[in-house]
């Protein structure tokens, strides 16, 4: 079954506030089985808004609008479910009574224009906002034969066909989440026929781009599938986003765990994480499990590594600190890198990025250290070298390794990705090379 998600608000389509309830509403209808199939955003345009409802209860099976139910002139949702309807605006005494005594317990007289959200479209039903003033209102519309007819859908939400379940909630995300949690799930949940139970996996790579990890799924990323496997790509991190779809949780679970499975077995080191977890996150627990401390030494993340590490709870067991070190002579006079291999190899270089690990190690007294030094942009550095070129050291018990990468981007995102390289450098080698010996 389809749903479709309408936002209302000029504020969102003028792009200055970001329509985040119907990222939040997607998601909670895929728990209950339903395909999110269109996400509508639309001005307070009564006009607007009718021609927007009047497509959605044509094309799909739920339609859940947010927004317009204020006191406001501009909230017009309640005016535009009833012309859908081609019923009048009806007044919902207990909701009166509800408004009434809200204002009543702030000790203010209710203004005469927040009567009009005790108005529901005659034969609509009321949902309860127990944390503000704009009732929900629950509706079920005729599904007017259209260009694209569905007559092969199966029976929808209970409605004798052909019916569509209209929806309207506040656009105050957290009276919209109270109403949902505590109304509208419940009575979706018992009116849809047999239950799926749907249950997601994220897994996270990093190192290749989207393409090529695809590439090495087969088909497993093809539409129809369940579990279905999308993937999506941000600021470097590469998500597949496994979801299932079953009779009961056990059998979706099982589904996941076999796809993660060979997910791993294609793509081994890629995957670094999944669910919530971050590189700072796996990096912390490969360095609590081998016993060994870390500290930075960094020029163009200028502190992101940092950051990021002490983003983890418990990190400070692990990571003693870290030095930005930014212009050449800091590189020089406070880390301690030869100033002849400065001069000789320039800043962004393997050989200096190396020197800035090997003394930061010696400098921190740290079994480990991370060191960054690139080019953010916008212009190539004094010597030539390229927007995006960053070189990595990682000095360890008994050598240094470096490792140079070359991103794109502007100059956050250069930034951010250097940081996230580096991350993924250490963890690679803690992956790699036996534990140390824990310290006493
Ligand atoms: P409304 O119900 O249209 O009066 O909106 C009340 C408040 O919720 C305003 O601050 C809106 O900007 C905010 N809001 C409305 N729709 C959304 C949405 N789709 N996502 C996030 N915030 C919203
Ligand atoms: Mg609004």
């Amino acid at each position: 079954m389809r749903a479709e998600i309408i936002a209302i608000g000029t504020e969102l389509v003028h792009g200055q506030k970001l329509d985040t309830n119907s990222a939040w509403l997607s998601r909670r209808v895929q728990e209950l089985g339903l395909e999110p199939t269109w996400h509508t955003t639309i001005p307070d345009d009564l006009e607007v808004m009718i021609a927007a409802l009047d497509l959605a209860r044509q094309r799909a099976d739920l339609v859940i609008v947010t927004g317009g139910l204020g006191p406001t002139l501009d909230d017009l949702t309640r005016e535009a479910l009833a012309r859908l309807a081609g019923v009048e605006l009806v007044l919902h005494e207990p909701s009166l009574r509800r408004i009434e005594e809200l204002f009543a317990r702030r000790g203010r007289p209710m203004p005469e224009r927040n009567r009009i959200q005790a108005m529901i479209p005659r034969g609509a039903e009321v949902i309860v906002n127990e944390l503000g003033t704009a009732p929900g209102i629950w509706m079920s519309v005729p599904r007017q034969p259209c260009g694209c007819p569905r007559d092969d859908s199966p029976l929808s939400l209970g409605l004798a066909k052909p019916r569509t379940l209209v929806i309207a909630l506040p656009g105050v995300p957290s009276e919209l989440f109270a109403m949902w949690e505590k109304e509208v799930r419940p009575r979706l949940q018992k009116q849809l026929p047999g239950r799926v139970v749907v249950r997601e996996q994220l897994l996270h790579c990093f190192g290749l781009g989207e393409s090529a990890i695809e590439a090495k799924l087969g088909d497993l990323t093809r539409r129809g599938r369940n579990p279905e496997v999308g993937i999506t790509a941000s600021d470097a991190v590469i998500t597949l986003r496994l979801v299932a779809r079953a009779a009961t949780e056990a059998e979706a679970l099982a589904l996941l765990q076999a796809d993660e499975a060979y997910i791993r077995q294609q793509l081994g080191e890629l995957v670094y994480g999944a669910g919530q977890e971050e590189l700072q996150h796996v990096v912390a627990s490969l360095l609590a499990t081998t016993g060994q401390t870390l500290a930075t030494a960094e020029s163009v993340t200028g502190g992101l590594l940092a950051s990021r590490l002490t983003q983890v709870p418990g990190i400070s067991k692990w990571y003693r600190g870290g030095l930005v070190a930014y212009q050449t002579p800091v590189k020089a006079d406070v880390l301690g890198v030869d100033k002849e291999l400065l001069d000789r190899f320039g800043a962004v270089s393997a050989a200096v990025a190396s020197a800035m690990a090997e003394r930061t190690r010696q400098l921190f007294a740290a079994d480990l250290a991370l060191s960054t030094t690139g080019v953010a942009g916008p212009d190539p550095d004094e010597r030539g070298n390229p927007v995006g070129l960053v070189y990595i050291g990682l000095a360890y018990p008994g050598g240094v390794h470096t490792c140079e990468v070359r991103w794109f981007g502007n100059r956050l995102e250069i930034q951010s990705r250097a940081a996230k390289s580096a991350l993924n450098e250490l963890r690679l080698h803690l992956l790699r090379r036996q534990p140390a010996p824990l310290r006493a």
